[in-house]
């Protein structure tokens, strides 16, 4: 076990950043992955208590409860903790468009929400997906391919998103997808930070409902575990000597090594079972901060052993609405609260609430930026 003394070199504050990936309620039908085989459902209390807003024929059946119900109760906690921020990266794309009418609908929709938080120091960023639905087969998948059609899901999302009145800079895309094109689209729109990055894992996806296309596809497979500007080249690294870093700095969400997975939580134990068949020999998955207790102070510890400059002196963990729906989660996530509160205050340094955009300031500063051929840096 770590203790204080491994440390103590490095007195910066642990930074902490919660992201939000505003999304509806587990808007999944089984799917087998298409490496693996493993079958994904909605977990069976989302089922007990009808949850699964399975899609059908484009209606509008999505649910949100997750917001509706889960993000209040998450909020009372974070009232009674002062100084806890969350970063809320809100849709706005051709998929909202489709289904209420408006591409920025669930900003409108929960409006005095969004307010509320925002006027706390909370954060408002964009989270885009790129669902498209196919009328000749009846379901939704992932466009991955229709340059086009990307372009204008991002450019009109973001314009919408932006004209709702809220500050946007930061984003998380749609099931962590990036390629060459869209990261230097964000670029290119002035979108400042991105955060979608799961280093070292990647995701072959899953067929959709008519076996034709596919959903939940990224490849983050040799993307380091700190914060870059990423090649205009290759999105997943930061630009190499010669070329010209993009703008837009990469925050990869942070992750921890899992050895044992018997008793992580079904969903994470998947994910590391995928990212292994799927050739992720750097064995990692995301921290989360429903993940239970044992599980979360052992990936704290890893954490605070590797604690010795900027680079590293930060955690990002990411979590959706409907998560907070599930019995018991509320006391969980203040227990692993605790545990960060506790483990930083032991180590002497102590820890800080960040929101997306202010880790993001305060990082720029030690993340090396290339600035083409004739730089002089030497590295
Ligand atoms: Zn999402």
């Amino acid at each position: 076990m770590t203790t204080g003394s491994d440390f103590k070199a490095y007195n910066e504050p642990l930074k902490l950043v919660l992201c939000c990936d505003v999304d509806p309620d587990y808007p999944h039908v089984p799917l087998r992955d298409v490496n693996t085989g493993i079958i994904e459902r909605a977990p069976a209390w989302m089922d007990r208590k009808g949850l699964n807003g399975r899609m059908a024929s484009g209606e509008k059946c999505l649910s949100w409860k997750g917001v509706e119900k889960g993000i209040p109760e998450l909020i009372r906690i974070v009232e009674e903790n002062g100084g806890i921020k969350i970063s809320w990266f809100l849709r706005s794309d051709w998929m909202m468009e489709k289904l209420y009418g408006r591409w920025a609908w669930l900003v409108d929709e929960y409006r005095d929400t969004w307010l509320k938080l925002a006027k706390s120091g909370h954060e408002i960023g964009w989270h885009p997906h790129f669902q498209r639905y196919d009328e000749h087969t009846g379901s939704w998948y992932q466009e991955l391919e229709d340059e086009a059609w990307i372009r204008d899901c991002m450019t009109i999302g973001f314009e919408n998103i932006r004209k709702s009145g809220f500050d946007v800079r930061t984003v998380k895309m749609g099931w962590d997808f990036h390629g060459n094109f869209t990261m230097n689209l964000l670029n290119e729109l002035g979108l400042e930070g991105d955060f979608s990055a799961n280093p070292g894992m990647v995701s072959h996806g899953f067929k959709d409902k008519s076996g034709k296309h596919l959903i939940n596809v990224y490849d983050w497979s040799h993307t380091p575990e700190h914060a870059y500007f990423p090649s205009k080249n290759d999105y997943r690294i930061p630009a190499k000597k010669g070329e010209t870093s993009l703008k837009i700095m990469e925050m990869p969400i942070s992750v921890h090594s899992s050895k044992r997975t018997s008793s992580a939580p079904t969903a994470i134990a998947k994910k590391l079972v995928r990212s292994l068949m799927n050739k992720n020999f750097a064995r990692k998955v995301p921290i989360t901060l429903n993940t239970n207790e044992e599980i979360f102070q052992k990936a704290m510890h890893e954490k605070f052993s590797r604690y010795s400059e900027p680079l590293n002196s930060y955690i990002i963990i990411d979590f959706h609405p409907y998560d907070l729906l599930e019995p018991g989660i509320l006391k969980r996530i203040g227990k692993n609260i605790d545990t960060i509160e506790r483990i930083s205050r032991r180590a002497g340094i102590g820890c800080q609430f960040l929101t997306a955009g202010e880790l993001m300031d305060w990082l720029r500063p030690h993340v090396s930026v290339r600035c083409g051929p004739n730089e002089v840096d030497g590295d």
